[in-house]
């Protein structure tokens, strides 16, 4: 088992690459923030309306919250060759642990794959980005429209924007990403896992770095 963690900012095309890969690959997608988004819709509960609310402002939800679902959701991708974690870890305490849970189950972080790209890319990437509310396929409304306007082309449902894509919000995942989880470069760099992609071409050929460097 090969586990590739994709670090980079919101909107740096973690999610998208991944999505990507499943379709080429025997790659296990497991993003953090879809199985949050998955957790809050399922339970309404004290502790699921404090995750929600951390989400919808661009809030990190608690380690052990964000933590438990992850671990549990890898154990689930055990057959597949290779694991692409997206969104997890968001700080070191999240790095740290994760290499102990993993070293638990006889693994190790293969690889940490930043997606590099500009600012002004970002929001532009945020800002124009619809998922569908059911499957949470990923569409933008410039560059990756779906074939019917405003219906995920997978399962058919109705495209929705997230709270969190909207302007005010953006600029605080920003800034949360900055303070808190842009650290993990130097973390997996000082430990000889990081790799270095730029993200801010076109999805394709992104996609076709990522999988020439580390999966191919
Ligand atoms: P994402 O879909 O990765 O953009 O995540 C959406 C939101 O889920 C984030 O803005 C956070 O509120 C929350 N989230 C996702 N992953 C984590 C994580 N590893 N730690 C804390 N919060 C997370």
């Amino acid at each position: 088992m090969k586990l590739i963690v994709l670090l980079g900012a919101p909107g740096s095309g973690k999610g998208t690459v991944a999505a990507r890969l499943v379709k080429r690959f025997k790659v296990c997608h497991v993003s953090s923030g879809d199985l949050l988004r998955a957790a809050v819709k399922q339970a309404d509960t004290p502790a699921s309306r404090t995750a929600m609310a951390a989400m919808r402002e661009g809030a990190l939800v608690a380690d052990e919250v964000v933590g438990a679902l992850v671990i549990e959701r890898l154990e689930r991708c055990a057959p597949a060759a290779v694991i692409l974690l997206d969104g997890y870890p968001r700080n070191e305490h999240q790095a740290a642990n994760l290499a102990v849970e993993v070293a638990r189950a006889g693994a190790k972080v293969a690889a940490a794959v930043w997606l590099e790209v500009p600012e002004a890319i970002l929001i532009r990437r945020l800002a124009g980005r619809r998922i569908c509310g059911k499957c949470a396929a990923g569409y933008h409304i410039e560059n990756m429209k779906p074939k019917v306007d405003g219906i995920c082309d997978s399962c058919g449902s109705a495209l929705i924007q997230r709270e969190d894509d909207l302007p005010g919000r953006i600029a605080n995942r920003l800034v949360v990403y900055k303070q808190q989880t842009a650290a993990l470069i130097d973390w997996y760099e000082s430990r000889g896992l990081l790799v270095r992609i730029d993200g801010s071409d076109d999805a394709d050929a992104v996609v076709e770095r990522v999988a020439q460097t580390v999966i191919a």
